[in-house]
């Protein structure tokens, strides 16, 4: 096989390295971008685009994780390499921002706040052939779960037209968030050096980026990870407006009970009590807000995940809260690498200065949340029905090391999972 990257109908068979500024013809020429500039016309448009490489001022690319099979494509010769997107009617299907926020480059460095109005925003840099991508999009649908059809049978929540159709299906507007990253910003955020956080990033992929170490002139990663989505309940319009109340759930992936319903933990159970009171707040005259973000098993994946359920339930002794993020820390070095530091960032892409209802007992989640300057009013905790009698292992073990209990009943020494054959 040649490696020849022609596909797209441009010869061009020697290999680009974006690591060399000028001195290969990828000059630093591309657009102005001032971080944190409230005017989209100061701030500049976020180029990642590789189909013009001398124009980009960033590094990285598009879609997270899915630039990989997007290269596969290209080298499978099913996808042009100068592929250019035709964005007629993509446009939101409804407003967010400009907020306030979005002018303080400490408050957002992990997603771009005019990632979504490409079109507004950089009209004549994209009519001047700018190729400009968004790294979020807005749109609209309904979702049908049988926890909500359970909560209207039970007469929680009730049938409006609105909010919940005649069917029980829920209205939602949904966002979907590329990462987006100021590196000065993100270096600040976890207390380090911009440059050893460069180094650790180019070093920790396999030296995926070099211009992470040989451009400090780009000051902007995207990086190949998950990024979140957003599903909002009610009207959009007065999400962060500071007078309509809000009710929220920040949940990180797990796809093993989100999809499937695994009951060794409650994040299911937990996403689904969230909508609940997400839509019953909707249906009061709030909004709601559910953050998924993409860090499968505490951001450390799911084969280290299931590694841990098996040392856990193998351990001398069975599966016991005690020895919880001790086995977690045996296999994976740390408890938890999910971070929060940059969760809050969407709130402020959102406006939001205040939440009311919180349904979480996460302390990481609340500390970062009161550290970023979001007040949080009542912390709702799962109803202990909803709790699967082998996540009572997590949930003891969680709730002792500080997080928030509500009324959950505590029976640490009585608690233990069951073993891996059972
Ligand atoms: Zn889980």
């Amino acid at each position: 096989m040649s490696v020849n990257a022609s596909a797209g109908g441009r010869s061009r068979n020697h290999i680009v390295l974006t690591s060399h500024g000028a001195s290969t013809g990828v000059a630093a020429d591309g657009p102005v971008l001032n971080w944190g500039a409230p005017d989209p016309a100061l701030r500049g448009p976020v180029v990642a685009t590789l189909t013009d490489t001398t124009r980009r001022n960033a590094i990285g690319t598009h879609a997270g994780g899915y630039a990989v099979y997007r290269a596969l494509a290209i080298a499978a010769g099913a996808l042009p390499a100068d592929f250019k997107a035709d964005l007629t009617n993509t446009a939101p299907s409804d407003i967010i921002g400009p907020h306030p926020q979005w002018g303080d480059p400490g408050k957002i460095v992990s997603l771009d706040p005019f990632g979504h109005m490409i079109g507004e925003a950089f009209g004549a840099e994209v009519a001047g052939g700018l190729d400009v991508r968004p790294s979020i999009a807005i749109t609209r649908a309904h979702i049908d779960m049988p926890e909500i059809r359970d909560a209207l049978r039970a007469g929680r929540l009730k049938i409006d037209g609105d909010i919940i159709g005649p069917k029980g299906d829920v209205r939602v507007t949904k966002a979907a968030i590329e990462p987006v990253w100021y590196l000065p910003g993100i270096a600040a955020r976890f207390g380090v050096s911009e440059g050893a956080l460069r180094r650790a990033l180019f070093e920790h992929t396999g030296g995926m980026f070099p211009e992470l170490v040989t451009r400090g002139d780009l000051k902007v990663f995207l990086p190949p990870i998950g990024g979140m989505t957003l599903y909002l309940f009610g009207d959009p319009a007065k999400i962060g407006d500071g007078i309509t109340p809000l009710a929220c759930r920040v949940h990180d992936e797990c796809n093993g009970s989100d999809v499937f319903s695994s009951d060794i933990c409650t994040c299911r159970p937990y996403l689904a009590h969230g909508i609940e009171i997400c839509v019953e707040m909707a249906q009061q005259g709030g909004v709601g807000l559910v953050v998924y973000n993409r860090k499968e098993g505490r951001a450390l994946g799911e084969v280290t995940k299931f590694l841990v359920y098996n040392a856990r339930k193998r351990q001398e002794g069975g599966d016991l809260p005690e020895t919880y993020f001790k086995r977690t820390e045996c296999v994976a070095g740390v408890q938890d690498m999910r971070f929060q530091e940059l969760m809050p960032d969407v709130f402020h892409w959102l406006g939001i200065t205040r939440i009311d209802r919180f349904a979480s007992m996460s302390d990481m989640k609340f500390n970062a949340l009161e550290r970023a300057g979001i007040a949080v009013g009542e912390r709702v905790a799962i109803p202990e029905e909803l709790i699967p009698l082998d996540a009572r292992v997590e949930m003891e073990a969680k709730v002792s090391a500080g997080y928030f209990s509500g009324g959950f009943q505590s029976q640490f020494d009585a608690t233990q999972g069951r073993a891996l054959e059972e």
